[in-house]
């Protein structure tokens, strides 16, 4: 049995452990295939393809895009993305540059609340100055006292009504799906059982991303109960959708392990499959 991660975060977005870290971790785990998908940037890429070539392991190149769809923010994540392709390139590059905008306004709120200097202490949390998200601020208001871990940092702020939340305009669906198929790759919806939907409102969201050329759902991923499992597959079977799996995993201490969920339900038709890169492990072991 092939073990397939295809959703985890690296320093360069808010995981901790840099790319090849993330590689190496991920083979020591058992991991055959493994896609590094950080938010909204590629830079990790052509460390993390280093390191998997040492570690003899796959490596997809992903990116996991932040996007708003009928005022909610979900997540699209790329899969056998070319990074150099200029469209997504470029549309990536706007996304970070609105994430620094987005940051100081964060700031300001929560400097309205009598926290200052957050946008300065987050951005010391960001490796990659450009990749600066809740998480750093989270990390940062822990260091300072401000909440116990980083769970209650998004309880008690950043999230919507609380300090340091802020409304925010990512880049639409349409964009998102455009970018990485002109890329030459595939778009999956990312932990659809994290977003507050209506049944309704989820279905619409399945119809809308499968005809803008979306491809696959997560169905087994850290964000997702195990009780949930059966429902997103059946949903994936009943929209035409393939099946991902990944543990969305940023940092050793917290979440799921990298190659650590369980398999896909055996009736999914798998994102990877008919993928040349499973074909060459094959091809390998014989
Ligand atoms: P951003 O894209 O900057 O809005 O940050 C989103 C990221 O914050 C997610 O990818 C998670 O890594 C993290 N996150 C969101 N909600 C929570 C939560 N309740 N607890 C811990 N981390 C969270
Ligand atoms: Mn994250
Ligand atoms: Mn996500
Ligand atoms: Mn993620």
């Amino acid at each position: 049995m092939l073990n397939i991660d295809l959703h985890c975060h690296s320093h360069v977005s808010d995981g901790v452990l840099p790319p090849s870290d993330v590689v190496t971790r991920a083979a020591a785990n058992g991991v055959h295939v493994l896609a590094l998908t950080d938010h909204d940037d590629v830079a990790g890429l052509a460390e993390a393809q280093l390191a998997a070539d040492q570690a003899g392991i796959a490596l997809i190149p992903g990116v996991e895009i932040s996007v708003t769809w009928q005022r909610r923010t979900v997540h699209i994540v790329g899969l056998r993305i070319d990074p150099l392709h200029p469209a997504l390139a470029y549309g990536l590059h706007d996304i970070r540059v609105g994430r620094g905008l987005r940051a100081q306004r964060m700031s300001e709120d929560l400097a309205r609340h009598g926290i200052s200097n957050a946008y300065e202490g987050a951005r010391d949390y960001a490796v990659n100055k450009q990749m600066i998200g809740r998480t750093h601020f989270a990390r940062w208001l822990v260091e300072q006292g401000h909440a116990r871990d980083v769970r209650s940092a998004f309880k008690h702020f950043l999230t919507a009504g609380k300090p340091g939340y802020v409304e925010h305009e990512w880049t639409t669906l349409d964009n998102a799906v455009s970018w990485i198929r002109a890329s030459g790759g595939m778009a999956v919806l990312a932990h659809p059982g994290r977003y507050d939907l209506s049944t309704r409102q989820l279905h619409l969201l399945l119809d809308a991303f499968r005809s803008l050329g979306g491809e696959g759902i997560e169905v087994v991923t850290g964000s997702h109960h195990p009780d949930e499992y059966g429902k997103f597959a059946n949903l994936a079977r009943a929209f035409g959708l393939k099946a991902s799996r990944g543990a969305d995993f940023h940092r050793p201490d917290e979440g799921i392990d990298l190659g650590r969920l369980p398999a896909l339900p055996h009736y999914c038709k798998p994102v990877w499959q008919g993928w040349p890169e499973i074909e060459n492990l094959f091809a390998h072991t014989h």
